[in-house]
């Protein structure tokens, strides 16, 4: 028994030392090298591997740590003979006596389920070919030890060369150049990728799935491939829209060339975020690929500049810790904002800032202001924050020291880790200014500095225009007529116009009508837009012209035009319906539903086709289908108050999907459900044939 203590107790120590270690081992050792051959098993959800390592020990330790979640490890050996090993659910520790030197190398098997970081898409539908089937990874912040051990350490930098197994009729794509690919046996192939600089391990990514890909090449060279699902070949050009446009000017404006292979960028299903900047292989959400309709409201346009901006920001140069979060988001949002500016105008570029600023205005004045190196910062403090301190920085400096600056600080940085100060040096360098008064009132300070952010919105002349304009919000029409009307005569300014339909809401005299039909006139997309979601009432001498909104080319405008027409004409359902019955809508198909929901509850219009229509609205709730589809007819069926037995499975299903926005709608639309008696008892009912793990909110629900 003592004898077993003992044990324990040294076991322990050597654990707990060990951890402590953790925190620094990057000043003891130092990986160079991960080889990694990787087996995906997506039926299983399961991974499982070879890796070698290859480090230098730099001080002499007696362990060393690997992060590695919930992973069973064999065949541990260091430079070829078999070694001492522990192992708990967040990594391994190697035993063994590291003196100083050179050229080690660990090798080591693995295995595991990751339950995150890897996310596993649909493999329990195989005889659904609708639903696709793919896994993808995201690894920021400490995600990718759960499916390959690695090093959750920002600093830890090493170059990955990893090779993947998996089913053949499949892509895969990673990190590096594809350097091989082959067949293994009849249903698994193997790629294997090269990188030739190091990384942190939070960028290491695969993403596999039914894709096909689009070549283009940048201005120096650079290969860049947009993938798509081959039956999304119609959307890729307004998706990718500008993606050369975007590299070329990014690599012009940082001054220094794309650091990386190659650069992949892959849309997947119910991504956790936008899109992640995995080196050379940016991941995003599946929603944004759009139609040229739909590039108009919402596109991939900034997401696409924001990923690619971290290559350099970010990826080349990586914060040390999270205090200097800003060094990545700050800089992805800054430069996505000046290659916007490049693609939409300098009216764009100030309007974001403007919008930035009210939102970080008000976060201030709440007294909920933070400061830019406060590491739990939130991300409109991280992103807008950090883009509008960019933003006077380079006034300060001007934009040839700012840009100096900038490619100086990469330069000298590259492939390392960074902190603020490291910036704010180069950055006085280069301006031979002191930035001790910026640091403070931009970095440090909590609150926002919203009267310099106005001195400098007022540098646009359309930003003094706007605010002229915004400035009569309460003043009566009969007062403010000359300057709606001046606001809306050609060329209409997108914003102003918006701006001056906001100000009629609500009112039907004669000169709103004048003015409305001036709007009309525009033709600004963005103008009629703003018609069609404010306009609650629509007078009869306006119908003709609301009506044209239905062909406007913008499923916003569209959407919210069909439902105020078929409200208020009732006499004309019939017309409405026919007229866009063909239409689709966004990714989340708001159009479709919107018309099928509407059919159903127009009396004598198709009535026997109804139940064909209710099912086709409910099947949008399957639960392989994408969350943002789920969510949108979950939300129709709750206004029908028309839940099925699999929809309101779906729904059981949805309260404990891996993205958060997702789980939140489901948990708080199931606990809304709950009160009605009926919907309660089939819940319950339903519960009983699901997995445990599926119902644990329901029960929480039900008991609590
Ligand atoms: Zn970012």
């Amino acid at each position: 028994m003592r004898k077993y203590l003992i044990f324990l107790f040294s076991f322990c120590s050597v654990v707990l030392m060990a951890q402590e270690q953790n925190l620094s081992q990057t000043g003891y050792f130092d990986f160079k090298t991960v080889n990694a051959h990787v087996r995906i098993q997506p039926l299983e959800k399961a991974v499982s591997g070879k890796v070698s390592y290859t480090f230098e020990v730099l001080v002499q330790q007696d362990s060393l740590y690997i992060d590695g979640r919930n992973m069973q490890f064999t065949d541990v050996s260091l430079n070829g003979e078999a070694v001492k090993f522990s192992s708990d659910e967040k990594g391994i520790y190697i035993l063994s006596e590291f003196l100083p030197s050179e050229n080690n190398l660990l090798e080591l098997n693995y295995s595991a389920k990751p339950t995150t970081g890897m996310y596993f898409i649909n493999w329990e539908f195989p005889e659904i070919d609708d639903a696709q089937k793919q896994v993808w990874t995201q690894g920021q912040g400490k995600y990718t030890s759960n499916w390959l051990p690695s090093f959750d350490d920002m600093e830890e930098k090493a170059e990955f060369d990893l090779s993947f197994e998996f089913p053949s009729k499949f892509q895969l794509i990673s990190n590096g150049e594809l350097k091989n690919t082959e067949n293994i046996n009849d249903s698994t192939r193997l790629w294997q990728f090269d990188m030739e600089k190091p990384i942190s391990s939070y960028l290491v990514a695969v993403a596999a799935g039914k894709y096909d890909f689009k070549k283009v090449q940048s201005e120096t060279g650079d290969l860049i491939r947009l993938y798509y699902k081959p039956e999304d070949s119609l959307k890729v050009e307004p998706t990718y829209r500008y993606s050369r446009e975007i590299f070329n000017f990014l690599e012009n404006e940082i001054g220094l060339a794309y650091p990386w292979q190659k650069y992949d960028q892959i849309p997947v299903q119910d991504f956790l975020y936008g899109g992640m900047e995995n080196t050379g292989t940016t991941i995003f959400s599946g929603s944004f690929m759009t139609d040229s309709t739909g590039f108009k409201d919402r596109n991939y346009v900034n997401v696409n500049a924001h990923e690619l901006a971290h290559q350099w920001f970010g990826n080349l140069v990586t914060e040390v810790s999270s205090k200097h979060h800003w060094l990545h988001e700050g800089f992805a949002t800054y430069y996505a904002l000046l290659a916007e500016k490049e693609i939409f105008g300098e009216d764009y570029y100030y309007w974001k800032l403007y919008e930035s600023a009210e939102q970080l205005k008000a976060l201030s004045d709440s007294g909920k202001g933070e400061s830019l190196l406060n590491p739990k910062a939130s991300s409109l403090t991280f992103y807008q924050k950090g883009a509008w301190a960019l933003h006077i920085l380079r006034e300060r400096v001007g934009d040839e020291a700012f840009r100096q600056g900038v490619k100086n600080y990469l330069e000298l940085y590259s492939f390392k880790n960074v902190t603020t100060d490291n910036l704010l040096a180069e950055m006085e360098a280069a301006s031979g200014q002191d930035l001790s008064q910026f640091k403070a009132d931009w970095l440090e300070q909590s609150a926002f500095k919203a009267t310099q952010s106005l001195e400098s919105l007022k540098k646009s002349e359309f930003i003094i225009n706007y605010l002229n304009i915004a400035a009569l919000r309460e003043t009566s029409l009969d007062q403010k007529y000359e300057y709606l009307e001046k606001a809306l005569s050609f060329p209409v300014n997108d914003y102003i116009g918006q701006e001056a339909v906001l100000q009629l809401a609500g009112l039907q005299s004669q000169q709103a009508i004048n003015l409305y039909k001036k709007a009309f006139e525009s033709n600004n997309i963005f103008v009629r837009q703003a018609i069609s979601s404010s306009m609650d009432v629509i007078p009869n001498d306006l119908k003709a012209e609301f009506e044209s909104l239905l062909d406007d080319e913008s499923y916003l405008t569209i959407e919210a035009a069909l439902f105020r027409l078929w409200e208020q004409f009732p006499a004309d359902r019939t017309a409405y319906l026919d007229q866009t019955r063909d239409l689709v809508g966004f990714y989340n198909k708001n159009i479709r539903m919107l018309w099928l929901t509407l059919n159903l509850v127009t009396p004598d219009y198709e009535t026997e086709l109804n139940q064909q229509y209710y099912e086709e609205l409910a099947d949008y709730t399957d639960i392989w289908r994408p969350f943002k589809v789920r969510e949108n007819a979950f939300s129709y069926l709750f206004q029908l108050g028309a839940f099925n037995k699999s929809s309101l499975q779906s729904l059981i299903k949805g309260t404990g999907h891996h993205t958060y926005s997702f789980r939140n709608y489901c948990r708080q639309l199931l606990s809304e459900l709950l009160k009605n008696e009926q919907y309660r008892k089939e819940l319950i009912e339903l519960s009983g044939n699901m997995a445990e793990e599926e119902t644990a909110y329901l029960r929480s629900k039900i008991t609590g």
